[in-house]
């Protein structure tokens, strides 16, 4: 079985690795997120199988997508696990390669370009900057449905922060002291509680943030905001997912645009 990271969404975001592992497959089985245009184009003898998931709902549950890939890698066929970005970057890729060991199913993983950093980069936004800030931290902002917390490979979701909300200590930490970056995937339903949790905890309501909807597809829509009105303005624009949040000064907007001054310097003045 190979597990492929397939990238964002755009074709030409799967890695020349990934690309040659969907010409050699037998069989692929992809999700909603990810490079799903690849699929018409593969050879005519390659059966794809869409496991693809909405958010809060799962139409193959992650036990049958275990399954599904375990059967047919027995029965002789090449498996190709296709998942959107980097499959070990929220995407359960864990669990499907523990499946496979258990039943003696060997794994090959190709790393695909995570939605985490390439979504903002093609909005312009450096997760790092000199000057600016130093690192990132990436979270989920969802907070597992019902139906995963009883599956017992999932352990339910522990807040280690003194505030109730979905975000984590360090998490919380990047927000309020501008420690790093903060990344959320998934987070456009809780967005009005990280708002909530990171005003509560002392951060700054003139933070910087930037939603970035749909990256690498046409659709690519870039949104942003104050931290105290990012809710709001979430919810007059439309704002939905698929999406990545980022908070912080690199989602100011203008940051890498160049200043008179900055020209001026670089035009040698
Ligand atoms: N393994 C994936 C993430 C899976 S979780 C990765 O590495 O990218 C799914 C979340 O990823 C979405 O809810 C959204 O937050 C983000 N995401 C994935 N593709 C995206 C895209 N093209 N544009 C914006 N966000 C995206």
């Amino acid at each position: 079985m190979t597990l492929v990271g397939g990238g964002p969404g755009a074709v030409d975001l799967l890695t020349v690795r990934a690309w040659r592992a969907l010409q050699t497959a037998d069989v692929v089985v992809a999700d909603r997120l990810g490079p799903v245009e690849i699929l018409a184009e593969l050879p005519p003898h390659v059966r794809v199988v869409d496991v693809g998931k909405e958010p809060g709902r799962h139409p193959v549950p992650q036990e049958r997508i275990n399954e599904l890939l375990v059967e047919h890698a027995l029965a002789g066929a090449h498996v190709v696990r296709l998942k959107g970005g980097d499959p070990f970057v929220l995407g359960r890729g864990g669990e499907e390669v523990l499946a496979c060991a258990a039943a003696g199913v060997p794994v090959e993983v190709v790393p695909g370009v995570t939605s985490a950093v390439a979504v903002p980069g093609l909005a312009g936004i450096p997760l790092t900057h000199r000057g600016v800030t130093t690192g990132f931290h990436v979270v989920s902002g969802h907070c597992a449905p019902a139906a995963d917390v009883s599956d017992p490979q999932v352990p339910p979701v522990t807040h280690t922060s003194d505030t109730s909300g979905p975000l984590d200590a360090a998490a919380l930490s990047c927000v309020r002291d501008g420690t790093a970056t903060l990344v959320v995937l998934m987070g456009v339903r809780s967005l009005g509680a990280i708002v909530a949790q990171s005003l509560a905890a002392g951060a700054d309501p003139g933070t910087p943030v930037a939603m970035v909807e749909n990256g690498s597809t046409p659709e690519q829509r870039v949104t942003r905001s104050r931290l105290d009105e990012a809710a709001e303005v979430a919810a007059a624009r439309g704002v939905r997912s698929p999406a990545v949040v980022v908070i912080g000064r690199v989602a100011a907007a203008g940051l890498l645009e160049a200043t008179s001054e900055r020209r001026l310097a670089g035009a040698g003045v």
